[in-house]
């Protein structure tokens, strides 16, 4: 057992990390299944049974890893100070995690039910705290909800239409909300269409100068329906609010002291990249997936079309993968896919896409790409993944392939037709005896 291993818990195969205390009995039969689960969401978890070696791993972690504690331990974990060998009590273990970190607690249901108890723990450094009995999947998928919501995250952007004024642009681009003036409602439709803002923040005054203005944002049969409308009121007014939510607005803020709306605002993007990650990126991989693809491939388009750039679209496929699976399990598959998409993240650069777009299918969009130029990255990412070596069993080491097809744009103008065009190519590729990419380097020149 490696339980109470100190720094070397972190398995570089997963990119989170969580630090679990628990008493043994807990561990023992749930153990496997957490991990199983935790692992297909990219993530490890090191269980600890002592609180000195939970408490020194700590003073080891990293950034993005959690602290999970178990209160159930309570019961079994004796204070390891030698002199006395009473039970380990809640106040003395709070005072013993160090201060600078939040932590998960898992608590029973009867210890839910003690407001006290429970007031204690939420003022205790406390990030989250779950009633158990909890499955293994559902407390996976609320860690894994906490490690999306903690890193930096994608960019929001906000639309404003209004007084420049209002809003403090500087101090909502350090907290990720990247904010857009525009100055005209007559064209405002347009621009949402062009820049795909996830909030759109519209003035009193300019909402009662243009009344119609969030029913035809709001009606376009291609608008995003997680898009916010925001109403900006300098001072309460019922009646235009009600008016307002009548007319296709989401919501009325009060436009109050310039911190509060920042806070504000900085709330609901986060909600609002929450929401976006869980539904545009595959769990296991952190990739997009193929909703969230989409939606990236389409802005990406749109921004060769006005940088006039060209684009290069790959879609890979791994081979023979059935066999992977029925030879070796289907656990030890989803290594290989994890792998290939570590490897195939490593190499794609900040300007392009990557995405897990079906089970061992994934799609890279290189920016600012010949058809030349995106042969040879693809044929280079196909080589590095041959060139990993998979133990299968002891000193049983296989390489795997995969093929790939590629498009290019302006060549094939939309998503749908790059990706129709690629696969086809990957089609080729897997006819003409696989672990290649088409059409062939020499022919895209
Ligand atoms: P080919 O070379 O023609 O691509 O052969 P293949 O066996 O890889 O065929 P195909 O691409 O159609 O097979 C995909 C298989 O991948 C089928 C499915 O059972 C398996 N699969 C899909 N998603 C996952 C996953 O998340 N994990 C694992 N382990 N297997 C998966
Ligand atoms: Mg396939
Ligand atoms: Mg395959």
């Amino acid at each position: 057992m490696t339980s109470d291993a100190t720094p070397p818990y972190r398995n570089p195969l997963y990119k989170n990390h969580v630090l679990l205390l628990s008493q043994s009995f807990f561990i023992k039969d749930n153990r496997d299944e957490l991990l199983l689960h935790a692992h297909k969401y990219d993530f490890d978890i090191a269980f600890f049974n002592e609180v000195s070696h939970f408490v020194s791993a700590i003073g080891n972690s990293r950034d993005h890893d959690l602290f999970v504690i178990d209160l159930d331990a309570l019961h079994n974990l004796q204070s390891d100070m030698q002199s006395s060998r009473k039970t380990l009590m809640l106040g003395e273990l709070l005072e013993r995690l160090p201060g600078n970190h939040d932590y998960v607690y898992l608590q029973s249901a009867r210890q839910g039910g003690r407001f006290l108890l429970q007031q204690r723990l939420v003022d205790s450094h406390c990030l989250a705290y779950a009633e158990k009995p909890i499955p293994n999947d559902v407390l996976v998928d609320k860690l894994f909800k906490l490690f999306v919501q903690r890193k930096g995250g994608d960019l929001v952007r906000l639309i404003h239409l209004g007084d420049p004024t209002d809003l403090d642009e500087a101090a909502l681009l350090r907290q990720r909300v990247e904010v857009i003036r525009h100055a005209d409602a007559h064209t405002l439709h347009q621009r949402v269409k062009e820049l795909q803002p996830d909030i759109v923040l519209i003035g009193a005054a300019e909402y009662d100068r243009t009344e119609a203005i969030a029913r035809v944002l709001q009606k376009n049969i291609e608008a995003d329906p997680v898009r916010e409308i925001t109403l900006l009121q300098r001072r309460p007014d019922e009646d235009q609010a009600r008016r307002a939510l009548a007319s296709g607005f989401d919501e009325i803020m009060p436009l109050s002291a310039p911190d509060l709306l920042t806070e504000q605002l900085v709330h609901r993007a986060n909600k609002i990249r929450v929401s976006k990650d869980l539904i545009g990126k595959d769990r296991a991989t952190g990739l997009l997936n193929k909703v969230g693809l989409q939606k990236k491939a389409q802005a990406l388009i749109r921004q060769a079309a006005r940088d006039n750039v060209p684009l290069a679209y790959g879609v890979v496929d791994i081979d023979k993968f059935k066999t992977i699976n029925d030879t070796w399990g289907h656990s030890f598959g989803d290594i290989v896919i994890k792998r290939l998409s570590l490897t195939l993240a490593q190499q794609v650069g900040e300007l392009d896409l990557l995405s897990r777009f079906g089970g061992e299918e994934f799609v890279v969009v290189f920016w600012d790409c010949t058809p030349a130029q995106g042969w040879q990255k693809l044929d280079a990412l196909r080589q590095a993944f041959g060139a990993i070596a998979f133990q299968v069993a002891p000193g049983d080491v296989r390489h795997f392939s995969f093929s790939g097809g590629i498009a290019t744009y302006p060549e094939q103008r939309s998503e749908n037709e790059l990706f129709l065009r690629a696969d086809a190519m990957l089609y080729e590729a897997k006819q003409a005896g696989r672990n290649r990419i088409c059409p062939p380097g020499d022919a895209m020149a």
